[in-house]
C-alpha cells in the first residue's frame, strides 16, 4: 500500500517540498487548502501523515483538532513554518526564539515542526535549503513508521477482537459479544421507536446425548444446530452462544407476537428434521425456547429483558420441554422510554 501524505497547503507550497516527497511511485499525496475539506478527508481517508502550511488560514486550528481526535491522533503532523513573520524574528532573535516557537508549536498538536526556508538564491542557501530537505524527509519517515505501526496494531486488534467475541467451537458470537451488543440494540431500539425482542433456546436433554455417544458427537451436534440455527434467522436476528448448549438471539424491530412466532418456527426445524452426525449416525434433539420483548421499565444493559426471556424458557421447560414461551406485548412507542444520554 502506497504512503498517504496529506498537505493542507498551496500550490506553491506543494512545489518548495523535496522532490522526494512528490514522487507519485512512493507516495499517494492530496493537496487540500481548506480546512473544513481536510478535516472531512482526514475523517474519510485518514493519511499516514499530514504536512501543515503554517502561514495557511487555520492550520493551528487543523493541528489542535487532530490531536483531540481519539480515531485520528496518531496521524503524524509535521507544521512547516513559512509565516515570513515568524522567519524574520528567527533572523533577528536567533536560537532561542527558534526553540520557543518550536515548543510552542509541539504544544499546540504538531509533532514536528520545521523551518521552510525562502527559495535558495545563493550556494550558501542552497546548502541550508538542502539540509532543510534532510531534515523534513527524516521526520517524514518517522511519521510513516509510527502510522505503519499503528495499523498493524489495529489489524492485530480486528483479529483478537475476533477471537474474544466469537465461540471456539461453533464460531459463533459468543456471551461477550451478547453482553457488548444488548446494551447497544436496546439504546438504538429506543432511541429510533422500535420494538427489540430476545430469544433464549436450551437443548432438551442434551446431557443424555453426550451419555449416549460421548462428548466428540455432542459437539458436533452443537456445531450443526448452530448452523440450522443461523440459516433459518431473519436478517435482523443476531444469535449469540450463551453457554453450554443455551444460546441468546436478538431480534431487532420485533415485537413480543413476531418473536413467538420465530421461536415457534425454530423449535419446528429443530425437532422436524434429525441431525446427521455421520453416514451410521443421526440424532433428534428439540429445543425450549422463551420469548421476552422490551419493556419501558426494563433497564438499559437487558438484564430484565434476558430475565424474562429465561423466566419463560423455564416455563417452557417445566411444562413438557419441546416448545416456545412467551407473553411480552410489544408497548405502543408513546410508551417507550427515552435514552438518556
Ligand atoms: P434440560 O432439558 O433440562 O436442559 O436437560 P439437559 O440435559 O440439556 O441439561 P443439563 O444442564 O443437565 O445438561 C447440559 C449438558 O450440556 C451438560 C454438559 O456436559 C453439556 N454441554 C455443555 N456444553 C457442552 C459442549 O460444549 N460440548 C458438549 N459435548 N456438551 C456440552
Ligand atoms: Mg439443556
Ligand atoms: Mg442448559
Amino acid at each position: 500500500m502506497k504512503i498517504s501524505i496529506l498537505v493542507f497547503g498551496s500550490k506553491n507550497f506543494l512545489a518548495t517540498l523535496p522532490d522526494q516527497i512528490l514522487d507519485a511511485t512512493a507516495f499517494s499525496i492530496e493537496v487540500i487548502m481548506d480546512v473544513n475539506q481536510a478535516v472531512s478527508h482526514m475523517q474519510i481517508t485518514p493519511p499516514d501523515v499530514i504536512l501543515v502550511q503554517a502561514s495557511l488560514d487555520g492550520s493551528m486550528e487543523l493541528c489542535r483538532w487532530l490531536k483531540d481526535q481519539t480515531q485520528l491522533s496518531w496521524i503524524y503532523c509535521i507544521l512547516l513554518e513559512d509565516r515570513p513573520q515568524q522567519l524574520a524574528a528567527r533572523n533577528q532573535h536567533g536560537w532561542e526564539w527558534e526553540l520557543e516557537m518550536t515548543a510552542n508549536a509541539l504544544r499546540q498538536g504538531s509533532d514536528a515542526y520545521i523551518w521552510q526556508l525562502p527559495e535558495a538564491k545563493t550556494d550558501r542557501s542552497f546548502t541550508s535549503m538542502m539540509a532543510n530537505h534532510g531534515l523534513l524527509l527524516a521526520q517524514l519517515t518517522v511519521g510513516i513508521r509510527k502510522a505503519q505501526k499503528y495499523r498493524d496494531l489495529l489489524r492485530t486488534n480486528d483479529v483478537l477482537s475476533a477471537i474474544a467475541l466469537a465461540d471456539s467451537l461453533t464460531d459463533m458470537n459468543n456471551r461477550r459479544a451478547l453482553e457488548w451488543e444488548l446494551p447497544r440494540q436496546i439504546k438504538k431500539a429506543r432511541t429510533q421507536g422500535t420494538a427489540l425482542s430476545l430469544i433464549i433456546l436450551d437443548v432438551d436433554y442434551f446431557k443424555q446425548v453426550n451419555d449416549t455417544y460421548g462428548h466428540l458427537v455432542g459437539d458436533r451436534l452443537l456445531q450443526l444446530l448452530c448452523s440450522r440455527l443461523r440459516h433459518n434467522l431473519r436478517f435482523q436476528d443476531t444469535p449469540f452462544r450463551y453457554g453450554g448448549e443455551e444460546f441468546v438471539v436478538i431480534l431487532a424491530n420485533t415485537n413480543g407476537e413476531e418473536a413467538l412466532l420465530v421461536a415457534e418456527r425454530l423449535n419446528r426445524v429443530v425437532s422436524e428434521e434429525p441431525f446427521t452426525i455421520n453416514s451410521k449416525l443421526t440424532i433428534n434433539i428439540t429445543i425450549s425456547l422463551g420469548a421476552a420483548c422490551l419493556q419501558e421499565q426494563d433497564d438499559d444493559n437487558g438484564f430484565n429483558l434476558l430475565h424474562r426471556a429465561d423466566q419463560y424458557l423455564l416455563q417452557a421447560k417445566a411444562t413438557g420441554r419441546n416448545r416456545s414461551v412467551g407473553r411480552d406485548y410489544f408497548p405502543s412507542v408513546s410508551h417507550l422510554r427515552a435514552v438518556s444520554s
